[in-house]
């Protein structure tokens, strides 16, 4: 079982992150711990440096990622070989709407789409209401692209699977979003990984309003999500699809594995 877009480095988790590590040695096939802030990047280099199922990627957020930009595409490329893909990065335009301001966010996520081609390193998006823009400037791309926390239209995730190299990652909020739960029947296994956005996106409203909170790990604050709970993705997608969960967990980690080439 592979979460492939986990914050460990974000407060929340971070000052927790040794206990939570090793709840994940315990459950997890591999975790990639994402970054979108220098801090939390060069955070997440050290940790992966430290622990086998663990893989870092980095990225800067297109609106909380702050003023490092630089220097945050310098350590890309001086730690190129540590870390299993740029991201995330991309487009927002759910708090940007200020036209100025987006197309700085495009200019900066141009030069991380083209950091990543020239490393051959796979992209993690970040796409809120900006789908269509992403989707635009990605289309001629050949690393592999992951949709992370994909939530744009059906249309448009019919559209990104004609490519082969693009990939739509769900996210336990599947739980919780119809819309997410149509797009989760449509994607195909081979082309679908999962993920939590820990320490978002926790499942426990869910499983509260369904009485099954108490199947969700002792000791950690139910408030927040942690690299386990993509079980209860995993678990809703395969009800979705009517396959057993073992085959969605299998799949989901061979796809996984393919895209940050991973050799276990
Ligand atoms: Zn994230």
């Amino acid at each position: 079982m592979i979460d492939i877009h986990a914050h460990l480095c974000f407060p929340g988790l971070l000052e927790d992150k040794e206990r939570i590590v090793r709840e994940c040695e315990k459950e997890m096939t591999v975790v990639i711990v994402t970054s979108a802030r220098l801090e939390e990047g060069i955070c997440a280099l050290d940790i992966c440096s430290k622990h086998d199922k663990l893989f870092p990627t980095i990225g800067f957020h297109p609106v909380e990622g702050g003023t490092e930009v630089r220097r945050i595409m310098e350590l890309i490329r001086e730690r190129k070989d540590d870390i299993v893909g740029v991201g995330e990065v991309g487009l927002d335009y759910h708090w940007v709407k200020d036209d100025k301001k987006r197309e700085q966010q495009k200019k900066v996520f141009s030069d991380f789409i083209k950091l990543a081609e020239e490393l051959k390193k796979p992209l993690v998006i970040h796409s809120w209401d900006a789908e269509e823009d992403c989707f635009g400037m990605l289309k001629d791309v050949t690393v592999p692209v992951i949709m992370h926390c994909y939530s744009g239209p059906k249309e448009l995730a019919e559209r990104i699977l004609e490519k082969e190299n693009f990939y739509i990652s769900i996210s336990t909020h599947v739980l919780l979003s119809k819309q997410l739960r149509k797009i989760a029947k449509i994607v195909p296994l081979e082309r679908m990984t999962i993920e939590t956005d820990a320490p978002f996106l926790s499942p426990y409203k869910y499983m509260q309003a369904k009485g099954t909170e108490g199947r969700l790990k002792p000791g950690f604050d139910p408030e927040k999500n942690y690299p386990w709970n993509v079980r209860f993705a995993a678990e809703k997608i395969a009800e979705l699809k009517g396959v057993d969960v073992k085959e969605v967990i299998t799949k989901t980690t061979d796809t996984a594995k393919k895209i940050f080439g991973l050799m276990l």
